[in-house]
Formats: structure tokens, sequence, C-alpha cells
């Protein structure tokens, strides 16, 4: 099992190869027999992914099979659950049992896709590295001494591990792409509002995007059909026909125009990851598409006016973990006072109190014009920057990270070092832009990643770009050396 894709368990149950149960019983094992090398679920739903499984097989018996029907997956946990403690990889919230489930939890269980579990994160998803998680860090499986990046870590290194064929993630500077282009997978940021956010524990609401992590773009294809849609239930959510990226995959790439920002390639960059973004645009251009090279001259603001922006709004969020209505709550308070001021102390860790205190001051009545207001600023320059490229192209690529996976416990201490892992990342958010990051080579046996950008709601032409290119590729296909 742990080599195949999504389109290849979809294409096997329906032809009777095997059963959602049986495929589903091997993953099980799996996760048990080797999950203790990564630690990348925080639960396993064990009893509710046989229910499930035999629901779909019976589902299928009676020709009514979903368009995932059967398909074992790993969500984030960060969504919401009924029933199934969400913990957001947080002391705050290590006994919550989530009480209704998210919209795309929902989505993905209507059209058949069966919950193994519930995967590790960064702590309210602030990270990049998967170390700030109350279950402990993840570690990548291409080689455990490092990290699988983060904040949906645990999501990608289920998946490159084989664990789970596919898994959801969330992404507010990053934290789909970066992760994937550590662990060697294709992952899709959608377009703001392209995914409902409804049940998804906010962090900088935004910015917050839910999206794919498999191994291939047709994979993400198929899994962003049955998570995309309007939800009256989140009033961010755009009423915008979801059309069949699936069908859509095999579009010529002649004509095609590419724009690669001179700000990409900066000093931070690694060279062989460089190289193996220069060398996948070759590819392009074998495949009928114009590399142009374009500026996108905001680029390095990017990072300052999201660690504004997405604190400030951390801040406010965070504000309802108060040991009143749910979560952690300390022994013995004295008063109200002592409620929350040791409630939150406790069950925070140490980078959600970073957030908490600079979103707070940054929107102090003394501060927020010269910090809020400003940031609010730059992000409109952020994304005209991006509105004028896409005047001239038709997609952007580039690096996903500066970087490949770094050693755990190296930029721990070094909260600006680790910050600037979301370089290339972080505009995108900014901008609400769809984009995705794809394995595109190998450095010192770890994957480099390229991220592709799109226009607002193109996400069906950065799924076709990334499909042609894998369809002339095999980095998507490497595996891990002890995950074969
Ligand atoms: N690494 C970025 C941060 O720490 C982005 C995280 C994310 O996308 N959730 O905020």
């Amino acid at each position: 099992m742990p080599s195949h894709t999504v389109a290849d368990l979809l294409r096997g149950l329906a032809a009777g190869d095997f059963s959602s149960e049986e495929i589903t019983r091997q993953y099980l094992n799996d996760i048990e027999q080797r999950d203790g090398h990564y630690n990348s679920f925080i639960s396993v739903t064990a009893e509710q992914a046989l229910n499930q499984a035999r629901a779909a097989d019976a589902a299928r018996a009676n020709g009514e099979a979903g368009s995932l029907n059967g398909l074992p997956i790993a969500h984030k946990d960060i969504f919401c659950t009924e029933g199934v403690r969400t913990s957001c990889a947080s002391k705050m919230l290590d006994n919550f049992i989530a009480p209704y489930s998210a919209t795309v939890v929902e989505k993905m269980a209507a059209a058949g896709a069966v919950m193994l579990g519930k995967t590790n994160l960064d702590e309210f998803a602030m990270g990049s590295s998967n170390e700030t998680s109350f279950y402990g860090a993840v570690r990548n499986p291409w080689n455990r001494d490092k990290v699988p990046g983060g904040s949906s870590g645990g999501s990608a290194a289920a998946v490159a591990a084989g664990l789970a064929p596919a898994a959801t993630g969330t992404d507010t500077g990053g934290s789909i792409r970066q992760p994937a282009a550590l662990c060697g997978l294709t992952g899709l940021k959608p377009t703001y509002g392209r995914v409902s956010r409804y049940g998804m524990i906010a962090f900088a609401s935004s910015l917050d995007q839910a999206g794919p992590m498999a191994r291939t773009a047709e994979d993400c294809a198929l899994l962003l059909k049955s998570m995309a849609g309007f939800d009256a239930k989140d009033s961010t959510c755009m009423d915008v026909p979801v059309p069949d990226y699936h069908a859509a995959l095999d579009q010529d790439l002649r004509g095609l125009k590419i724009g690669v920002p001179k700000e990409y390639f900066s000093a931070g960059l690694d060279s062989a990851i460089g190289d193996a973004v220069h060398a996948a645009l070759d590819e392009y251009r074998k495949l009928g598409a114009e590399i142009v090279d374009i500026t996108l001259p905001h680029t390095e603001l990017a990072v300052p006016c999201y660690y504004v922006i997405a604190p400030a709004e951390a801040s406010t969020n965070l504000s309802r973990f108060d040991g009143v209505r749910y979560g952690y709550r300390c022994e013995n308070p004295q008063d109200l006072d002592d409620l929350y001021t040791r409630t939150r102390d406790e069950g925070f860790g140490e980078e959600v109190k970073r957030r908490i205190l600079v979103g707070t001051y940054a929107l102090s009545a003394g501060f927020y014009d010269a910090y809020y207001r400003k940031a609010q600023q730059i992000r409109r320059l952020i994304k005209n920057d991006f509105t004028e490229a896409f005047k001239q192209v038709d997609l952007i690529a580039g690096p996903t990270a500066p970087n490949p996976a770094f050693g755990l416990g190296e930029k721990v201490s070094d909260p600006v070092t680790m910050y600037l892992e979301d370089i290339y990342t972080i505009a995108v958010n900014l901008a609400g832009l769809p984009a995705l990051s794809m394995p595109v080579g190998l450095t010192n046996g770890l994957p480099a990643g390229m991220q592709l950008i799109g226009r607002d709601f193109d996400e069906g032409r950065l799924l076709a770009a990334a499909h042609q290119y894998q369809q002339v590729s095999d980095w998507h296909l490497r595996r891990a050396p002890d995950c074969e």
C-alpha cells in the first residue's frame, strides 16, 4: 500500500481489487508499527475508520460510491472532528472533544473518505518545523534527524512515510507548501475563499486556507474537488463553481507564460534548490512554456508584514481560550484574573505566547497606526505586485523554501531564522492567491520543492501545469529510503 497514490487506490477500489476495509486495516497496521519513528499522528481513530470503511464498501455494493469512496486519509488536527479529540497540538485543547465537524471533514466524509486519524502540527499552526507541538516534534521520513517542515508537518510526514495516501493541511503563510517541499510531496494552498474555513481552528482568519497534501498533482486535483465549494457557514467562502480539476489535467502547455521573479533567487537561497528549480523550468520550456523574467518588488516586505498581521489576528482569535468554556483550566484559581492568567500561561507554549504578545502590541492604541495599519498598506502593495505580474504571465514559479529539511533543534531558538523559512510562500497568503509546491529534485538525499503561483481561482491551471511536469519527471515518485 505505501507506494500507492490516491488515483491508484481509487482505481483499485472501483475495480474491486481490494476493499476499503482491507486497505484501511493495512494503513492502520502500518501506523501502529511505524509511526513511532515519525510521531506524525496525534490521534488514530481505528474503530471509526473501520466503520467508515465498511460503510463505504456497502455504499459501493449498492451503487452509491462517492468520488473518494473508501479512500483512507488523515486530517490535520486543526480540523474539528465530531466526537474526536481536536487538539491543535496544544495543551490548551488536549482534552477538547469537538462537538461538530469542520466542513472540509464533512465534505470529504460525504464523498466516502475514511479518516485514519488526526495528524501532528505546530501548536495552533504556528511554526515551520513542527517542533512546537505539545505532543512532541515530528521527524522527516527522508532523514529522521531532520524536521518535516511545518506547520502541517504531521500530514506531510504521514504521507511521505506511506502511512496515509493523502492528508489535509492548512496554510496561513506556507504551512502546506513548505512541509510538502521538505517531504517530497505535492501540496496545494487554494485561493482564499475556495475552501470553507468552518470548523478549522482559526490562526489568522484573513490568511488561513485548507488544502490537500498528496504525492501527485493528480491526487491533489481529486481531493480538492471534494474539499472546495461554497459554504454558508463561512462568510469568507466564495460562491464560485468548482470545476472538475481532474478532467482538466491534460492541458497542453504550449504558449503558457511562466514568470520567474528575480527576488525569489535571492542570497539566502540554497544553490542546489535553485539549480533544481532551474532544471524544472527547462522541462517547462521543453513542454512549450515560455519562461519570462519578472519582478515582484515588494517581496522583501512580505515576512515583516505577515509577522504583524498574522500575530494581530492570532491574538484576537486566541482570546477565546480562557479556561471558562472549554479546553484547559488551571487548578484552584483564586479569582477570575488568576483563572485567565494561569490558564493561558500554563496552556499555551512559548511560540504561541510570543505571537499573542506581538499581536496585542501591534493592535494597541498607540501602535496600531505604526504597525497594523502600515502592514495592511504593505499588504496591498504586495497584492498589486502580483496583479501587475499576472498581466504579463499565467503562472509564477520559484523555489518553495530557501533550503531543504534542516536539523531538529537547529532553528528552534532563533525565531527570525525560522520565520525566513516562509520567505517565498508568505506573500501568496497576503495576496490570497492559489499556489502549490511539488518535488523537483533531491539534494543530499533530501527533497527540493518548486512553487507555482496562480491567479485567483486558477487552481485548475496550477494543477494541470504540475501534472504535465509530473508526466515527464519522476521526482514525485521517489520515496524516502526506508519507506519504499
Ligand atoms: N510558518 C508560518 C508561521 O509560523 C506559517 C504557518 C502556517 O502557514 N500555518 O506562522
